[in-house]
């Protein structure tokens, strides 16, 4: 038997006869973007995260950036981001002409530290950039008071937390506005790439329509220099049929994830992920930590256990950031947890046969790792 990572087709076969319908509505309707579906599947995305508004477009990364376009954020700026995430984070920031400043995460949560960001803040810092990461939800309270004291921005990169929830509040209105993808891996993915912006802030909503659509909103008529980032018709409907099953999703994620804190609890050199009590993750990753990653990795391969590296290499030492001029040992704690993170597999699909299976096979692992000098 063998676990993988991630069954996407499994994930999507399970609401086919509901996608081929919609694909069929779409095609037959001879109208493909910004139309009925888009403005259906863009109400109940808002109303599934209590928000008032809700704007699909291209995908996370557009999301992100349009939303600190939206801000007039630009050069000159500097914007707080976490420095451990996925790299699109930091590529929205730098894509509309500001620097990312990271700040540390919390090492039993890897989600930034709110005691370390008021330091991080300049006259230049014009919004805190806080990633819900692995779909466990950022420290938001204490998050929101600095934002407030200091009168910046509070933005969540939602991309992976669809859903998680802050003392009863869901994600997507925690801050300011917040960011979404609906890449197909994510907990509410397309069959290709996707995004959407809520927010409650009426100003922002209206120029994020006109940025998305050539800067426009009446055809040809132009009144900024805009972008074409939208969501189409055809995925808007399937995300719309995907929709509803969202919750279902995340409870069996949960269900996978209760599973493992359970039976991996105590097992030597690995640590399982904390969850505080306000917090309500919806596991888009279940990550360990392990001094020895890599062979742990190797020996589930052997096993026919599906495991990914989220991340391997820190954002600020990426090539792709050799100008900020970072250089190894600067944000120690991002680098220890890029060092030894192992996402074990979690899915809607999973069962807790499958779960069980994975868990035999960490323990083997441990134990081949543990008598090895
Ligand atoms: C996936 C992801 C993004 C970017 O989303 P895309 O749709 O792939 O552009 C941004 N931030 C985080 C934390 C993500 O996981």
């Amino acid at each position: 038997m063998s676990v993988p990572f991630l069954d996407l087709k499994a994930i999507n076969l399970a609401h086919a006869a509901e996608l081929e319908a919609a694909f069929k509505r779409v095609l037959n309707s001879g109208w493909y973007v910004l139309g009925s579906e888009t403005a259906a599947f863009e109400k109940n995305f808002a109303a599934y995260c209590d928000s008032k508004h809700g704007i699909g477009v291209a995908n996370g990364l557009d999301a992100i950036f349009l939303i600190l376009k939206g801000y007039g954020i630009g050069p000159g700026d500097e914007v707080i981001v976490p420095s451990n995430t996925f790299i699109a984070t930091w590529l929205a920031v730098s894509h509309c002409g500001a620097r990312p400043v990271p700040v540390e995460p919390v090492e039993a949560t890897y989600n930034l530290d709110p005691a370390l960001v008021e330091a991080a803040i300049t006259p230049r810092t014009r919004a805190i950039l806080a990633v819900h990461l692995y779909g466990q939800p950022a420290d938001m309270t204490p998050l929101r008071e600095i934002a407030a004291r200091h009168n910046l921005k509070l933005i969540e990169d939602a991309a992976q937390a669809h859903g998680a929830r802050v003392n009863g509040s869901v994600v997507g209105q925690l801050g300011d506005a917040a960011a979404f993808s609906f890449y197909p891996g994510k907990n509410l993915g397309a069959l290709g790439d996707g995004g959407a912006v809520t927010t409650n802030d009426d100003a922002l909503a209206e120029r994020i329509r006109t940025f998305r659509n050539y800067g426009s909103k009446v055809k040809y008529y132009n009144e900024v220099p805009g972008y074409n980032s939208r969501l189409d018709e055809l995925q808007a409907a399937l995300l719309d049929v995907k929709l509803p099953h969202l919750n279902d999703g995340n409870v069996q994620r949960r269900a996978i994830a209760a599973y493992y804190q359970e039976h991996l609890a105590g097992l030597p050199g690995l640590t399982l992920p904390v969850v505080p009590e306000w917090a309500e993750p919806v596991w888009h990753l279940y990550v360990v930590r392990h001094a020895q990653r890599d062979r742990l990795a190797q020996l589930l391969a052997e096993r026919k256990i599906g495991t990914i590296v989220h991340y391997p290499v820190a954002p600020h030492l990426q090539p792709a950031y050799a100008e900020l001029g970072f250089s190894e040992g600067d944000f120690p704690l991002a680098e220890a947890i890029h060092r030894e993170v192992l996402s074990l597999p979690v899915s809607p699909v999973m069962t807790l046969d499958d779960a069980a299976e994975v868990v035999a096979a960490v323990r083997a692992a441990l134990a081949e790792i543990g008598t090895a000098v």
